[in-house]
């Protein structure tokens, strides 16, 4: 299937970006397009106008400061995965980014079309809310900042504003003593994650957190099984403070996807544990 006609321009600044995006009609913003080119395709994503964004070189910046690393919102799964840019998370997001997809999406994938989506089995979005990572937005109206956990809200739906561009997602940079976790579960290498988690862990500081990713919702913050993995819980205490944090809230996971969620948590937090 052919997408329907669209206009199409490219950016070379965030400013001509930002006034393009306050026009009446508002273009749709093209990142990497391994979502949006499909989406236009299949006709899912209506477009009349696309504003492409890949030529502004200060989305591709990546600045390295005392206490974070700001990732430019063009910035590719393949730059994480490769090791081209400074890591602020103990390795986890190479190894997270080397997992998304195959490699060709990768290639032109980037994070910011990924946090954008919210797509619930993205894998940028479990992470970053994991990681604590804070975007930053920009439109007409000026600059704001946001929590990745308050900006997803749902599948496919996030608080981004009309007209609004991400610009940065800040990662701070995680303690030396955080041993972390990540468990996927897919039925093919390369597909979207039936369930995922990541678990955080630094005893030395007494911090733990869990996030489940692959839900009927935006990724679930898992507060009991975190603090069950700080006290260092069997595995029987763990899977009752799963059990927990999968009935909290307005889940409804059937018993296969309980299965699942408890199994991705599980060896998340067992990792982190044992590395
Ligand atoms: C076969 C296949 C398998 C995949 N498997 C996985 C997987 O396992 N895990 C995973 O996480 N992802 C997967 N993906 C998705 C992939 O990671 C995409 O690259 C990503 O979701 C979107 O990034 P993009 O840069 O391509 O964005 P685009 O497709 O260009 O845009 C996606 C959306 O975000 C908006 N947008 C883009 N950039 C911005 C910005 N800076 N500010 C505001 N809005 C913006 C666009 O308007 C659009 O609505 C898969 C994709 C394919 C095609």
């Amino acid at each position: 299937m052919k997408p329907a006609p669209f206009t199409y321009r490219a950016a070379s600044s965030s400013p001509e970006a930002i006034d393009a995006l306050a026009k009446e009609a508002p273009p749709r913003i093209l990142a990497g397009g391994q979502s949006l080119v499909p989406m236009l395709n299949l006709r899912l994503a209506p477009a009349d106008a696309l504003l492409d964004i890949t030529r502004i070189a200060e989305l591709r910046a990546v600045e390295e400061t005392i206490n974070s690393v700001r990732y430019g919102a063009l910035t590719t799964h393949a730059s994480f995965e490769d090791g081209l840019v400074p890591d602020a998370s103990n390795g986890l997001m190479s190894h997270a980014a080397g997992n998304i997809a195959y490699r060709a999406v990768r290639t032109r994938g980037t994070i910011g079309g990924a946090i954008a989506l919210a797509d619930p089995a993205a894998d940028w979005v479990t992470v970053c809310i994991a990681l604590e990572a804070v975007l930053h937005l920009q439109s007409t109206s000026g600059k704001r900042q946001m929590q990745v956990e308050e900006f997803v809200l749902g599948p496919y739906f996030t608080a981004i504003a009309e007209g609004e561009l991400i610009s940065t997602i800040e990662v701070p940079k995680r303690s030396a003593s955080e041993r972390w976790g990540y468990h996927k579960v897919v039925v093919k290498t390369g597909e979207y994650a039936e369930s995922m988690a990541v678990a955080l862990l630094d005893r030395a500081r007494g911090f733990a957190r869990i996030v489940l990713g692959a839900t009927d919702g935006a990724p679930i913050v898992m507060k009991k099984s975190a603090g069950a993995l700080l006290a260092a819980a069997d595995e029987a205490a763990l899977k009752t403070a799963i059990a927990c944090d999968l009935e909290a809230g307005e889940h409804e996971f059937g018993a296969a996807k309980r299965m699942l969620h408890t199994t991705a948590v599980l060896r998340a937090a067992k990792d982190a544990m044992a590395s």
